[in-house]
């Protein structure tokens, strides 16, 4: 039988409803039950795909091809689970299905209204997974905060579904924020009270109410919310800021989040918190032995939550390596020939990042030569792995005007052209070449000793590619090939040989990193970086040789 617990957030957005959610669902895995997270997002649009990452950050690709709310990658990240297009619904595909269904007829000729027809479609949706019957615990995250028109459906969903269940099968965790006045120099809980009843207007009556602050509650504070709030104060559950967002379930499990759960939805016989691996990342992240600096060149930098995946992937590949990763955010609008050496000059490593669009390109182009003649580790993922392929193909090919056709239609070298199956599509949304497919790797290349296998899968986002005519001509000139996909052939991975780590990838590895299962390319470039520094460092000064022995 599966329980459900609901997480809503109050007061203001922003405030981590995500990784609460997901903290919460680490702890309850870590006692051996069979968890996961689905979110439901307010806004019309049918996915995040057709968002500019400006608007809603990243936008995360499952291994089923959905493209989905970075809420996701954090759920994957901390569970080590795989989530699908079933994790994911947002106000837009609700109404697309209750109006296609109207379409065909289906409502028998009733009026189709909200309540009950599309409160019911929201809620047939938050049972799907849990109606497969694998999961103790499905967990669903309410995108925005209560209060928004937007939101009321889903609250209704709510309200319903916890009148259908038996009160120990559904639970409601609300955050919220407590926020401190300087002034007064004291905590105020007055926004947390409006906002839970706010909530009660709704019928919804939070469990467990978990609070977002910068200073510790003390008991009194704790028992003001709880009472207020209608809830037993063991139910207050502080959310002290903290300084890695993988730290919070430790955090978590200190308050006794995952108990009063358990308690409240009658689980019993649970084990004791398995979070072994968990503690060791940890701890190789708090006291790291070495420190490496890459550059992240992109154009959406202004917007952190652009690059979420990439920049946790190097989390989890620095504890990896012991070596604390610092980015430097470069925009590649403002790269010239000019700036590079100044801009680029104190990295370790260059990680030239994914994006669409003709801005900025030239300035990636730029930085990728600068990586490959001053031989800086380079890693490139999707647009960054094109622009290596055209920065070769004008610069050491001579094909002076090659680009890719996204960019430069007219281009007399297309080195990356539309795949063939792309030419055709005219909509935009889910028709890029998207989800998980296979990819062979060649023996004897640096692709394959990473990771250490023949065959990989990884998840693609992308409607061009690098275009086969080139090849050839590529791979004797010392780029070569070491990653293509076994059915059609399509090139996966380039990597520069005579070069201690230049490696351009059409896939997106960084969807792929967990807490517990670094991405293997990202573990790499992080090891070649700290070579790299090391080095660097060596040449300053040869006495540190004998510190490094
Ligand atoms: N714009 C490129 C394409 O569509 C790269 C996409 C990406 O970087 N995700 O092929």
């Amino acid at each position: 039988m599966t329980k459900y617990i609901f997480v809503t957030g109050g007061v203001t957005s922003s405030l981590g409803k995500g990784i609460i959610a997901a903290s919460l669902a680490k702890l309850l895995q870590s006692r051996g039950l069979k968890v996961t997270i689905q979110k439901f997002d307010p806004y019309i649009n049918v996915d995040p795909g057709t968002l500019n990452p400006y608007e809603h950050g990243e936008c995360f690709v499952t291994e089923d091809g959905a493209e989905t709310d970075l809420d996701l990658g954090h759920y994957e990240r901390f569970l080590n689970i795989f989530t699908s297009q079933a994790n994911n619904v947002t106000t837009g595909r609700i109404y697309q299905t209750v109006i296609n269904q109207e379409r065909e007829g289906a409502y028998l000729g009733k009026t189709v209204q909200v309540i009950p027809h599309i409160t019911d479609e929201i809620k047939r949706r938050m049972l799907l997974i849990g109606s497969t019957g694998k999961y103790d615990i499905v967990i669903t995250e309410i995108g925005g905060t209560v209060g928004d028109i937007e939101s009321l459906p889903f609250v209704e969903a709510v309200r319903q579904l916890q009148w259908e269940m038996e009160e120990e099968d559904c639970l409601v965790v609300h955050l919220t924020l407590i926020p401190y006045l300087k002034a007064a120099k004291e905590l105020k809980t007055k926004p947390t009270q409006h906002s839970v009843k706010l909530m009660s207007e709704n019928g919804v009556h939070p469990d467990i109410i978990v609070c977002r602050t910068e200073r510790s509650l003390n008991m009194e504070l704790r028992k003001k919310i709880a009472l207020f709030c209608n809830v037993k104060t063991e139910a207050v559950i502080e959310a002290m800021d903290a300084n890695s967002i993988y730290e919070v379930p430790l955090k978590m499990l200190q308050e006794g989040l995952d108990v009063i759960v358990l308690k409240k939805l009658h689980i019993n016989g649970y084990s004791a918190p398995e979070l072994g691996k968990w503690k060791e990342f940890l701890d190789k992240l708090k006291y790291p032995s070495a420190k490496v600096t890459i550059g992240l060149i992109g154009k959406y930098i202004e917007l952190q939550d652009a690059y979420k995946s990439i920049l946790e992937s190097f989390v989890h590949a620095g504890a990896m390596n012991e070596c604390k990763v610092q980015i430097v955010n470069v925009h590649s609008e403002f790269i010239t020939d000019e700036n590079v050496a100044e801009k680029l000059g104190n990295l370790d490593g260059l990680l030239v990042a994914p994006g669409f669009g003709k801005r900025g390109v030239e300035g990636k182009i730029v930085a990728v030569k600068y990586a490959r003649e001053k031989k800086l580790p380079f890693f490139g993922i999707c647009l960054g792995m094109q622009m290596a392929a055209i920065e070769f193909a004008r610069n050491v090919l001579n094909l002076k005007d090659a680009h890719s056709t996204e960019m430069d239609e007219n281009t007399s070298h297309p080195v990356i052209d539309l795949m063939e199956d792309q030419k055709a599509i005219t909509t935009k949304g889910g028709t890029m070449r998207l989800g998980s497919y296979p990819c062979e790797l060649k023996p004897g290349t640096m692709a394959n000793a990473i990771y250490g296998q023949s065959l990989i899968s990884e998840r693609h986002r992308h409607r061009w590619e690098f275009n086969n005519a080139y090849l050839e001509q590529f791979e004797q000139a010392g780029m070569i090939a070491s990653g293509k996909n076994p059915a059609t052939g399509l090139v996966e991975i380039i990597e520069l040989q005579n070069h201690p780590f230049f490696i351009g990838v059409q896939y997106h590895p960084e969807l792929k990193s967990t807490v517990e299962n670094p991405q293997p390319i990202f573990v790499s470039f992080i090891k070649a970086a700290r070579e790299f520094s090391e080095k660097k460092a060596l040449e300053k000064n040869p006495l540190l040789q004998n510190e490094m022995i």
